[in-house]
């Protein structure tokens, strides 16, 4: 078993990787900091979009029952120059003053 939390719909699912529609990555100086996953729940049929710290971040979060799996979809990278340098700096000040309930909260806010 897994130690990881894994990413959770506001209706309490545990999303799986069938389920996720988007995978990124937020980069700060070439290296990933935040895991972006976008995903429709199976069960409530809700988007939603979750980010993990990288340093957090392991694709066996997705897996149902199948420890090592390949993950389906390949990361997307964000292009550089999609969003520029400073506002990736701005993202990364905040998301920096985030705690996990925040995330959490996040969450539970999208549509
Ligand atoms: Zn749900």
């Amino acid at each position: 078993m897994s130690a990881k939390p894994g990413i959770m719909c506001a209706c309490g699912r545990r999303i799986e990787s069938r389920e996720v529609l988007q995978h990124g990555y937020f980069m700060t100086h070439w290296r990933p900091v935040w895991v972006f996953v976008k995903y429709r729940c199976s069960r409530c049929r809700m988007l939603g979009e979750q980010l993990v710290e990288y340093a957090q971040w392991d694709d066996s979060v997705l897996d149902a029952d199948a420890p090592g799996a390949a993950f389906e979809a390949p990361p997307v990278l964000v292009a550089p120059g999609e969003i520029d340098d400073e506002e990736v700096r701005q993202f990364a000040e905040k998301l920096g003053t985030l705690r996990a309930s925040d995330l959490d909260n996040l969450a539970r806010s999208l549509p």
